[in-house]
């Protein structure tokens, strides 16, 4: 009698062990099993441990992480992430993860263009020998400390004039110059800087192409030997993020901007830097139909003695339609690149006011 009244208890108590389960539904089972599986996961890791010793079993997992051609590589890891990141964009997204950034800044008569994406910066001249302090500092707060590539256009002090700060300041990759030496004591000085840092001088060599993080470049000029013209020997790149583009030749004029649209090399940028400070011995229409920029951004000091930037610059710019900024009238300007357009730190010069000194 016993032995039956137990078994029905026990049916009884199966039949409503089966209806909870059946009205918790599968989740409960679920979660059983993951934290089974968790449990068995911890034990393993802790016969490893038993086995290897603690440091044993954290090198055992370091290199479980790290091992090259696992399937668990990093390097995957990256691309899936980067799959992620673009995956909110658009799909050319891909070929540019990290934003651009070109700042042109405020250094009076004179050129200095700090160009950075992600952990990477270049630096197209330097301005005048008075600027080191502004320009190191304003490098330090965008947090810049090794510039990948320090480009001097040529050998004019409103271009390398405080290169040497530059140089002494921060870890620097590559110099690029072009070959043209100079006697003045500003391209000394940025001479024994380079020395006294053990670096090396890379000409600049039509056609060259540097890769940069999510950046590139193509040395555009100089194509010539232009004797003692220092602006036409100016070195001249088009930068590459992914669809866009800029161009920058430092002062080449005229001459050397045609010799530059005769390389066959690609010109067409969207962005373009003025040349030679917006001066109409440059941006001639050879050029500025190459490149056919939509924007474009003057470096010029307020109230030059050159006159910079020229009517005759400012009117090619507006027939055009090219958008105009200028660091005389709005200070540092930053141009930003998501990969695919541009964007800028400020509205666009509408003043087409030109310089009143000089020619
Ligand atoms: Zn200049």
């Amino acid at each position: 009698m016993m032995s039956f009244s137990w078994r029905r208890r026990m049916k009884l108590l199966a039949g409503w062990a089966a209806a909870l389960i059946l009205l918790t539904g599968c989740a409960k089972l679920q979660d059983a099993a993951e934290i089974a599986g968790r449990e068995a996961v911890e034990e393993l890791s802790g016969k490893v441990s038993e086995m290897l010793g603690e440091e044993g079993a954290e090198e055992f997992a370091g290199e479980q992480d790290s091992a090259p051609g696992q399937s668990v590589g990093t390097e995957e890891e990256d691309v899936q992430e980067r799959g992620v990141i673009s995956g909110k964009m658009s799909a050319s997204y891909t070929e540019a993860a990290n934003r651009m950034e070109i700042h042109f800044l405020d250094v009076g008569q004179g050129d200095c263009i700090l160009i950075k994406s992600g952990e990477h910066a270049i630096l197209i001249d330097a301005g005048n020998n008075g600027d080191g302090e502004q320009i190191c500092s304003y490098l330090r707060e965008m947090q810049v400390s090794k510039l990948d590539y320090c480009i001097g256009t040529h050998p004019h002090a409103d271009h390398i004039g405080a290169m040497d700060d530059v140089i002494r300041n921060f870890d620097i990759g590559t110099v690029i110059l072009p070959d043209k030496v100079h006697t003045s004591q500003t391209y000394e000085d940025v001479l024994d800087a380079i020395e006294e840092k053990r670096l090396e001088i890379t000409i600049a060599s039509v056609g060259d192409t540097y890769d940069c993080g999510d950046m590139s470049f193509v040395i555009l000029g100089p194509v010539g030997d232009y004797g003692d013209n220092l602006n036409d020997w100016s070195v001249g790149i088009r930068l590459t993020h992914g669809e866009n583009a800029a161009v920058f030749t430092g002062d080449a004029e005229a001459g050397a901007e045609g010799d530059m649209c005769g390389t066959g090399l690609e010109l067409e940028a969207d962005l373009w830097k003025a040349g030679h400070h917006g001066s109409s011995t440059s941006n001639s229409p050879q050029m500025l139909n190459a490149v056919s920029p939509s924007y474009t951004v003057i470096s010029c000091g307020e109230g030059n003695s050159y006159g910079h930037p020229h009517m005759e610059t400012l009117e090619a710019f507006r027939e055009r339609g090219i958008q105009v900024y200028r660091t005389d009238e709005q200070g540092t300007v930053i141009a930003y690149s998501d990969g695919e357009q541009f964007t800028f730190s400020c509205e666009p010069s509408t003043t087409w006011k030109a310089g009143t000194d000089g020619d």
